[in-house]
């Protein structure tokens, strides 16, 4: 194995709040502990296309409370080939690369075990998606500062919502999972949350209807999450305009609005420990790995079992959910 001299850093995939405070920790511990640093633009693309730059410790300052990524985040199906990940490790050589910090969701991580295992480079992953999907982390940076997103815009809803006695359905992002949903709904005491998870095993709609939804409200709020398995909210309204006509049903998509603004204390904190942890485990050789919040404690996932394993929802959150919404 060589030495380990100098670590490039990438953005992949979507954009989440706190990937900043992780380029910025990454960098700095990695200086701190003896190793240069290089940043390469634009995720894997930068480092297929030679997008590569020097990276000093005041390259990084200023930028722990910036929403967004400094680096840039992009989408690459060229390195999804074998020519794509070949012209990449070229590159790499080329900047006298040894290792790669990576932070991104569960397609970063998908890739950097495709190139790790093809062209032996010790990788560390840092997981950086607003979902919160991946396995073996408590939490993933960005998802603490769009639950606080979607409950400021909850509670602004609701202003509205009370006023004209509506039923609001609000979809939030969250690809498969339902976290997003289901935390937001709990922060912003909504009626329900219908999230992937459970759409599966049985109607939620019709079983809210059921329940007696509304009958002491004037209005009503259900979080959903984006997902072909739930319909999304405009699925589900239309379902609402067809089956339940006596509601007054409107939906509000808050789309990219999640991914913006100033990461939370939580989420600057978490990737700057995330960001220092990647290089301790490069310094104690760990390779392939992702790391991981478990009950505040720094962990190595391996990346085939933080891709692989689901992530499980907590279904007392849903019962909570329901509890307090008589
Ligand atoms: P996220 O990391 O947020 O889940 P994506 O799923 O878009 O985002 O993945 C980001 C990038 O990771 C892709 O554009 C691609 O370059 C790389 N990637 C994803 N899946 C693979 C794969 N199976 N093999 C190689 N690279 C991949």
């Amino acid at each position: 194995m060589t030495k380990i001299k100098t670590i490039g850093m990438l953005t992949s995939g979507g954009d989440a709040p706190g990937m900043n405070a992780a380029l910025r920790a990454v960098t700095r511990a990695a200086i701190y502990n003896g190793f240069k640093v290089k940043g390469i633009y634009r995720g894997y693309r930068g480092l297929v296309e030679n997008e590569i730059a020097d990276f000093q410790a005041q390259d990084v300052s200023n930028i722990i409370h910036r929403g967004g990524t400094i680096l840039r985040t992009a989408r690459c199906n060229e390195f999804k080939t074998v020519e794509g990940r070949k012209k990449a490790f070229e590159n790499m050589k080329k900047h006298d690369i040894d290792a790669l910090v990576v932070i991104g969701g569960d397609g970063t991580l998908t890739g950097a075990r495709e190139f790790a295992r093809e062209f032996d480079v010790p990788i560390v992953g840092i997981p950086g998606t607003i979902d919160n999907d991946l396995y073996g982390t408590d939490h993933t940076i960005g998802y603490d500062t769009a639950l606080n997103t979607i409950m400021w815009c909850v509670d602004r809803i609701r202003d509205t919502a009370n006023s004209h006695e509506r039923l609001f359905f609000i979809e939030v992002m969250g690809r498969n999972a339902g976290f997003l949903a289901l935390n937001g709904a709990i922060a912003g005491g909504a009626e329900a949350a219908i999230i992937p998870e459970i759409s599966i095993e049985q109607d939620q709609l019709a079983e809210l209807i059921e329940h007696g939804f509304r009958t002491t409200k004037k209005s009503s709020i259900v979080l959903v999450a984006e997902s072909p398995i739930t319909g999304g909210a405009m699925g589900l309204a239309e379902r609402v305009r067809n089956e339940y006509p006596q509601y007054d049903v409107r939906v509000t998509i808050l789309g990219h609005l999640q991914r913006g603004g100033s990461p939370t204390a939580q989420d600057r904190i978490l990737a700057s420990r995330m960001g220092a942890a990647a290089i301790d485990a490069l310094v104690e050789g760990q390779r392939n790995v992702m790391i991981g919040d478990d009950d505040e404690k720094m962990v190595y996932v391996p990346f085939s079992k933080a891709i692989k394993n689901e992530k499980t929802i907590d279904p007392q959150l849903l019962q909570t959910v329901h509890e307090l919404s008589i």
